[in-house]
């Protein structure tokens, strides 16, 4: 048989089971807070056009609007100015968006520690345990974040400002640099760290990845749902012409 029939047949059998990563896309979704100085994302919003009604009698049908980079999304090489004429997220080539998946958990950590950072050290460890990290492929970071599903407890505001867990700037900089992955997966609004603002480069997630042609994903769920290793993320955002993100609907296939 060829892969692809043996697929389906896995899929039909349930021996491939397809898992949902994506948050629900609501106007209670969870987004970015930037300093009140810079402009801000849109909640995603529906609005009604018709619904059996006069206004459409026999459909039901919403426009609506939200930032790019609102709820589960995909960030694009030109949404950092380090890669402001890399690919915008029309022009992602479409096998990035079938990938393998690692999954490094991290949520004992960050129980104890919410503004935990991820260390190349951390991400060496996972490779002695679970072997090299894939090529063209992404490393899902799992914090237990993704439980903290308001505004308040996703963005954490303390004295210092948003706490919430990431990578280090030298992490970051190998993920891009020196790593096969072409991005990384988060269960955060964004892929830096609450306090990343003041890092050094400040969002230093944004700052190498983009500008090394790699992407993020941002609000994934259900991270404890997969394998260490093994599993296949499908995440294909909207051909938004000359974009910079995408909501996208991730899903993983996992081998049962
Ligand atoms: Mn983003």
């Amino acid at each position: 048989m060829s892969v692809l029939t043996n697929l389906v047949s896995a899929l039909s059998s349930g021996s491939i089971e397809v898992v949902d990563l994506t948050a629900p896309l609501s106007n209670e979704t969870p987004i970015l807070e930037l300093p009140p100085e810079f402009g801000q994302t849109a909640r995603f919003e529906l609005q009604e056009i018709s619904r059996y009604d006069d206004r459409g009698p026999a459909w039901y049908w919403n426009n609506f609007r939200t930032g790019e980079h609102t709820g589960t999304h995909f960030d694009a090489p030109n949404h950092w100015v380090t890669g402001k004429d890399k690919a915008d997220i029309g022009s992602v080539p479409v096998a990035a968006f079938v990938a393998p998946a690692v999954v490094l958990d991290v949520t004992k950590q960050v129980e104890e520690d919410p503004d935990f950072l991820i260390e190349v050290d951390h991400v060496r460890a996972f490779e002695e345990e679970h072997g090299p990290l894939p090529e063209n492929g992404w490393l899902l970071c799992r914090t237990g974040w993704s439980a903290r599903t308001t505004q308040a407890d996703m963005i954490n505001n303390t004295e210092t400002g948003p706490t919430s867990p990431g990578m280090s700037a030298e992490c970051a900089r190998w993920v891009a640099e020196q790593s096969p992955l072409q991005g990384i997966g988060v269960e955060t609004v964004g892929t830096d760290a609450g306090a990343a603002h003041s890092f050094d480069p400040a969002f230093p997630c944004h700052a190498f990845l983009m500008g090394n042609d790699k992407y993020g994903l941002a609000q994934l769920q259900n991270l404890d749902k997969l394998p260490p290793t093994g599993a296949v993320v499908i995440a294909s955002p909207l051909k938004i012409v000359g974009g910079s993100g995408s909501p996208v609907r991730v899903i993983a296939l996992v081998e049962r």
